[in-house]
């Protein structure tokens, strides 16, 4: 036996996650580029300080009031009169996803999800012994029903991953697929996963709207993108009562501290002011698209907070030249795609024309 005893299928395994680097414009991580008001900090501290009167007792272990506020929120956003009993929360979505997975996936249990698709979730398929299965994409990034309902028929899968807005490209899905799906997996789980559901262009509906309709459909959501909150780690979600009981099985005891209650319950005290800058970025968003089309690149159309776009024939030479120029993004995505964070007016002016500079008057690198 080796020391420590790792199990075999983690050994050499690299820890995940994005280069945290230290420069001036970070468009990497799709984070808010807007920080809190001034009042929503001072909100936060203050609440925050009467939670810690009272650390020495262990937290309210069904956050009653921290889901009522959510579940007040999403009314607001697609929701339809959703009560506290069907919204879960946990520490970031990320963890939220891990909980779904282990309390409906494990050992001969299968999980499928569609790539190019966000890097997380075969860990957690891996972490928690459960299958992995990833269809394919489209060109466009969509999912072909008839090729999607082949593959479920295939894999009679316990739990569906679907990113909508889908990260890193960007795509939602339309509402006609994600209910297939849902009609197609019967017993399963679909969970769409709308970290960036916020983001979405008019006109593109939340998966929330279609919780009535099928009660084994899941939808996550983050305070981390469109809330500003990141650094706060809360995700949730919302499901029929049956899936959030079910979860409760496997969460860790207390697993939500009092001052993450206390921090995400300010928060969404001030939910108009922290999603007053949405807006902006989706307008930036937008514009960005139009930009990098109007000098020749590929692009995939986005209803996120990012955009992926290519493609290069070497994708690492550019990020480098980018990150040489101040400039941090994301090489992810399939081979010779960049992924850009939308950042404040001044982030964006810095990546343009540090784009220009290394890609040079024209688009030298184009493969397509
Ligand atoms: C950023 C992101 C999340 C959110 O992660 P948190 O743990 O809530 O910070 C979830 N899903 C996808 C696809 C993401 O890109």
């Amino acid at each position: 036996m080796t020391f420590p005893p790792l199990r075999p299928e983690l050994q050499g395994i690299e820890p995940y996650g994005a280069p945290q680097l230290d420069v001036p414009v970070q468009l990497n991580v799709n984070e808010n580029p807007y920080g809190p008001s001034a009042a929503c900090i001072a909100d936060i501290a203050a609440s925050v300080a009467r939670a810690a009167a009272t650390l020495n007792r262990y937290p309210d272990r069904e956050f009653t009031e921290l889901r009522e506020a959510l579940a007040s929120y999403l009314n607001g956003d697609g929701g339809q009169r959703l009560v506290a009993d069907q919204v879960w929360a946990a520490n970031g979505s990320n963890e939220v996803m891990l909980q779904l997975l282990q309390a409906f996936g494990g050992p001969g249990r299968t999980a499928v999800s569609f790539a190019p698709t966000y890097s997380m979730y075969p860990e957690y398929a891996r972490d928690t012994h459960t299958r992995w299965v990833t269809g394919r994409r489209e060109d466009d990034f969509g999912i072909d029903p008839v090729a999607a309902k082949e593959l479920i028929e295939e894999h009679n899968p316990h739990l569906i991953l679907l990113p909508s807005p889908n990260n890193p490209t960007g795509t939602a899905l339309p509402p006609g697929v994600v209910e297939m799906l849902c009609d197609a997996v019967g017993e399963g789980i679909v969970v769409v996963d709308e970290a960036y559901g916020e983001f979405r262009r008019s006109g593109t509906p939340s998966a929330l709207e279609m919780l009535p309709r099928h009660r084994n459909l899941v939808v996550t959501r983050t305070m981390s993108k469109a809330f500003a909150l990141a650094g706060g780690r809360l995700g949730y979600l919302a499901a029929a009562k049956e899936i959030c009981d079910a979860i409760r099985v496997v969460r860790l005891p207390y697993h939500l501290s009092a001052v993450t209650q206390a921090t995400a319950l300010a928060a969404l005290r001030h939910a108009d002011e922290l999603l007053a800058q949405v807006a902006t970025l989706r307008a930036e968003r937008d514009a960005l698209v139009e930009w990098l089309r109007a000098r020749g690149h590929r692009v995939a159309d986005s209803d996120a907070n990012f955009v992926l776009f290519g493609t290069f024939s070497d994708r690492d030479a550019v990020w480098q030249a980018l990150l040489d120029r101040g400039v941090l993004i994301r090489a992810t995505g399939p081979d010779g795609w960049l992924r850009v964070s939308v950042g404040t007016p001044a982030e964006m002016m810095a990546f343009k024309d540090a784009l220009v500079d290394v890609t040079g008057g024209d688009v030298m690198e184009e493969l397509a």
